[in-house]
C-alpha cells in the first residue's frame, strides 16, 4: 500500500469534467486508488466520477490518495501528475468561466413583474415513475431492460458528443464524456440493479429512487459551482428513465424559487404542473397569444417567451433573472445588476396584487352610457373563483380542452358534467360560455398522429366531427349541466355553415338521447367562434344559423394573415392592428347586428385598453378576457366615450398599413384621452405589438 497528500488548486475545484479525466487515468491501473478528505471521513473511490464528485472537493481541499495494487506507485506518479497540471483543464476552464458570465437574452415579455430565481428545466413529454412489484420469475428480465436502456442511452449520448464536438468544439462536447461516465459508473448501474433485486422493484422506480438519492447527496454539497452540477447527474436520470419508459422526461420537484426554463410548453404541462412554486417562466418559443402566455397572464406568472436558443444555455439550478417587462432574461447575473433591481419591494405581477382589492362588478358603463359586458376568459378549475374576484360578467369562454390535463387522456362524461356544473355555479346569472374541445394545433398532439401543418389540420370543430365518441360525451356533459346552471355551448373554428350544421346535427341528436333516457338536462343555446377568412366573409350566413358569435381574434390574426401565432420568428407580422384584422372584426360585428343576435370578443384583444376602446368603436359591447385584466379595461372603458372611439375605429378602418393604424391609435389616442394612454400604453413605433 502506498499513499501521498494532495490539494485541488483549479479555480472550479474537483468538479465533472476534472473527475472525469481523474477517472480516465486511475482506469488504466490495476490497484485499487482511494481518495480521503483530510477534513474530515468521506471518501471515494477514484475510478468512479459519482463517487468523486460527492466529496464536494472545491479549491483548497486537501487530500489524501491510498493506491493498493501492483503498480500503486506507478498510479500514485500519475494522478499526482494531473492534480498538478490541474487535471488538463486549462483551456475547459475559460468555458466553464464563461458559462458563468453573466448572459442576456432578448424575447418577449408576455406578462409582469421581474423575479430573480433558480433554474429548473423543463422538457416537454415527460411522465410520472410509478412503482411496480416484480415477480421472481422477472426479476433477471427486469435487470437486463436496465441494462438495455443504458446501453441506448450511451449510444444517444455518443451521438450527441459527437454532433457537440462538430457543432461546438471539442470543449463544449467535453461535459458528455462526464455525462456517459455517469451512466456507466458501478455506483449507479449496481447501485440500480440491487435495488431492482431486493425490493423487487420495476427497473423505472429502481433508477429513480437510486438517482434521486445521489441528487440529495448533491443538494447538499456546500461549493455552489459543485451543488449545481448535479444537473448533470439529473440529466442522465431522466434520459434513463425516458429510455425504460419510452416516454419523455420529467423534473417533478419544483423549489420555491423555480423558474421553468424550456424549450416549448405545452398548456397541459402548465395545467399538470405544481404551480405553486414556480414564480416564473421562460420559454424558447411562443408568442403573446399563445396558450402558455394565455394561462401565465391568467396565473399572474412572470413570463417572457422567444428567447430562441436559451434552453441550450442553461442547467438546473442556475441563478437567472426573468425581466417580463423589458422582455429579457439574465442568466448569471451579476451583483451590479441584481442591485439594479429593487428586490425588496414585492416584485410579483402587479395584476396578481389585484387578487385581494375590492373590485367593482358587472358591466361598465361608458361615458355615453353604452353598457358593456365584460366577461372572463378561463381554462383551468383552480381559475373559477377568479370571475367573482375579478368582477367579472360571468365566463365568457371556458377553453375546456385543458380539462384534458394529459394529452391523449379523455376524461369520462360524469367528471366533464362535475366540472361543467362548477363552472356553471361560478358564473351565476351571467352564465359561462362553454367550448367543445379545441384541440389539434399546439394542444393534444398526441391525441392523433403529428400532422404537417396542425393549425390547419383537425383541428377544433374538424377534430370534433371526426372523433365522434369524443364530442357526443362532452355535449352529454354540456347538456346535463345545462339543467344546473346557465351554459351556452360554443363550436370552435367554425369555417362555414356546413360545419355549423353537422355539429348541430349532432348536438340535437344528444339532446334527444338524453331526453328519452328520461335524463335530466337542458337545450342551450349555441354559438360559433368566428376566427377563420372564411367564416368572416360568409358571417351573415353563419349568423342565420346560430345563436350568438364569439370572436376569437387571436385566431382571426393568425388566420387572416397566414402568421403562426406561436412562432417567435414571425412575431414581427403578427399584428392585431392590421386594416385586414379590423375588417374582419367590423364586418362580422355587422354581420351579427344585421342578425339580431349577441357578439362576444375573447380573444386577447380585448384584454388590451387600447385595443378595447377600438373594438367599442367598432360597436363591440360585450368582451370577455384574461380575468386579471378585467379591472383594468373597466377602468378605461369607463372614462371614454364610444363616440369618440367611433371616429378613431373609422379612421383605422381606412388605413392601408398596421403602422398607419398604429399611427392613428397613437396620435388619436393621445389627443382624446391623454391621462389614460400614456405612451406606454399604446402600441410602439414599428415594434411587433400584441
Ligand atoms: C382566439 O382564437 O382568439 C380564441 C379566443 O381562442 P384560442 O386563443 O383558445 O384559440
Ligand atoms: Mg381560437
Amino acid at each position: 500500500m502506498a499513499e501521498r497528500t494532495l490539494q485541488v488548486t483549479g479555480r472550479l475545484g474537483l468538479h465533472a469534467r476534472a473527475a472525469a479525466n481523474l477517472v480516465r487515468v486511475a482506469n488504466r491501473f490495476h490497484s485499487t486508488l482511494t481518495l480521503q478528505r483530510l477534513d474530515g471521513d468521506t471518501e471515494a473511490d477514484a475510478k468512479s466520477i459519482l463517487e468523486i464528485l460527492t466529496l464536494a472537493a472545491s479549491r483548497g481541499t486537501r487530500l489524501r490518495i491510498v493506491a493498493h495494487g501492483v503498480d500503486e506507485e506507478d498510479a500514485l506518479d500519475a494522478v499526482v501528475g494531473l492534480f498538478s497540471r490541474d487535471f488538463d483543464e486549462t483551456e475547459r476552464e475559460e468555458i466553464d468561466q464563461s458559462a458563468a458570465q453573466q448572459l442576456r437574452c432578448s424575447g418577449l415579455g408576455v406578462s409582469e413583474g421581474v423575479v430573480l430565481g433558480r433554474v429548473l428545466r423543463f422538457q416537454e413529454g415527460a411522465r410520472e415513475v410509478y412503482r411496480a412489484r416484480i415477480d421472481d420469475a422477472d426479476l433477471e428480465r427486469e435487470r437486463r431492460r436496465f441494462r438495455a436502456a443504458v446501453r441506448l442511452s450511451r449510444r444517444q449520448l455518443e451521438a450527441i458528443k459527437e454532433r457537440a464536438e462538430k457543432e461546438l468544439g471539442r470543449g463544449h462536447a467535453y461535459i458528455f464524456d462526464a455525462h456517459l461516465l455517469f451512466l456507466e459508473d458501478a455506483k449507479l448501474t449496481r447501485d440500480v440493479e440491487d435495488y431492482i433485486v431486493r425490493q423487487r422493484s420495476n427497473a423505472e422506480w429502481a433508477a429513480k429512487v437510486v438517482g434521486d438519492r445521489l441528487l440529495s447527496i448533491y443538494t447538499q454539497i456546500n461549493d455552489e459551482y459543485l451543488r449545481e452540477r448535479g444537473s448533470d447527474i439529473e440529466d442522465v436520470i431522466q434520459r434513463l428513465l425516458a429510455n425504460l419508459t419510452g416516454e419523455g422526461r420529467k423534473y417533478p420537484n419544483l423549489s420555491e424559487d423555480a423558474v421553468v426554463v424550456s424549450r416549448d410548453l405545452l398548456p397541459s404541462t402548465i395545467a399538470e404542473l405544481d404551480l405553486s412554486h414556480v414564480r416564473a417562466i421562460a420559454t424558447d418559443t411562443g408568442g403573446w397569444t399563445s396558450h402558455m402566455a394565455i394561462i401565465a397572464r391568467g396565473l399572474g406568472l412572470t413570463a417572457v417567451v422567444g428567447l430562441r436558443d436559451f434552453y441550450e444555455r442553461t442547467r438546473t439550478g442556475d441563478q437567472i433573472l426573468v425581466d417580463a417587462r423589458r422582455g429579457e432574461v439574465i442568466l448569471h447575473p451579476t451583483a451590479a445588476t441584481i442591485a439594479e433591481y429593487d428586490f425588496t419591494r414585492s416584485s410579483a405581477p402587479a395584476i396578481a396584487a389585484n387578487v385581494t382589492g375590492v373590485v367593482d362588478s358587472g358591466p361598465v358603463t361608458t361615458r355615453d352610457g353604452v353598457s358593456i359586458a365584460l366577461r372572463a376568459n378561463v381554462e383551468l378549475p383552480t381559475e373559477f373563483q377568479t370571475v367573482r374576484q375579478f368582477g367579472a360578467c360571468g365566463v365568457g369562454l371556458f377553453r375546456s380542452e385543458f380539462l384534458l390535463s394529459r394529452p391523449g387522456l379523455m376524461i369520462s362524461e360524469d367528471e366533464q358534467y362535475e366540472a361543467y356544473k362548477a363552472l356553471a355555479e361560478a358564473a351565476g346569472s351571467d352564465g359561462a360560455v362553454v367550448r367543445l374541445f379545441d384541440v389539434g394545433g399546439e394542444i393534444g398532439n398526441e391525441l392523433k398522429e403529428r400532422e404537417r401543418n396542425p393549425a390547419l389540420g383537425l383541428r377544433a370543430v374538424r377534430f370534433n366531427l371526426r372523433n365522434q365518441q369524443v364530442m357526443r360525451t362532452q355535449v352529454r356533459a354540456i347538456l346535463r349541466a345545462g339543467a344546473a346552471g346557465k351554459l351556452s355551448l360554443v363550436i370552435p373554428m367554425i369555417a362555414d355553415v356546413a360545419d355549423v350544421r353537422l355539429a348541430q346535427r349532432v348536438i340535437a341528436e344528444e339532446l334527444d338521447n338524453l331526453n328519452a333516457a328520461a335524463i335530466p338536462c337542458a337545450k342551450v343555446p349555441t354559438g360559433a367562434m368566428i376566427e377563420v377568412p372564411s367564416a368572416v366573409l360568409t358571417a351573415e350566413k353563419i349568423a342565420r344559423e346560430v345563436d350568438f358569435f364569439e370572436l376569437g381574434t387571436n385566431d382571426l390574426v393568425q388566420y387572416t394573415l397566414a402568421v403562426d401565432r406561436g412562432n417567435d420568428k414571425v412575431s414581427d407580422w403578427f399584428r392585431t392592428l392590421h386594416p385586414a384584422v379590423l375588417y374582419g372584426i367590423n364586418r362580422t360585428l355587422q354581420a351579427a347586428g344585421e342578425a339580431g343576435i349577441p357578439v362576444i370578443v375573447c380573444g386577447e384583444m380585448a384584454s388590451t385598453p387600447a385595443y378595447a376602446v377600438l373594438l367599442t368603436g367598432m360597436g363591440a359591447i360585450d368582451l370577455s378576457m384574461t380575468p386579471a385584466m378585467i379591472p383594468r379595461v373597466r377602468s378605461t372603458l369607463g372614462q371614454i366615450d364610444t363616440q369618440q372611439a367611433r371616429e378613431v375605429a373609422s379612421k383605422c378602418l381606412e388605413s392601408a398599413t398596421a403602422d398607419e393604424v398604429e399611427e392613428i391609435v397613437r396620435s388619436e389616442f393621445r389627443a382624446r384621452w391623454p391621462e389614460l394612454f400614456p405612451p406606454s400604453k399604446l402600441p410602439k413605433a414599428s415594434e411587433p405589438t400584441a
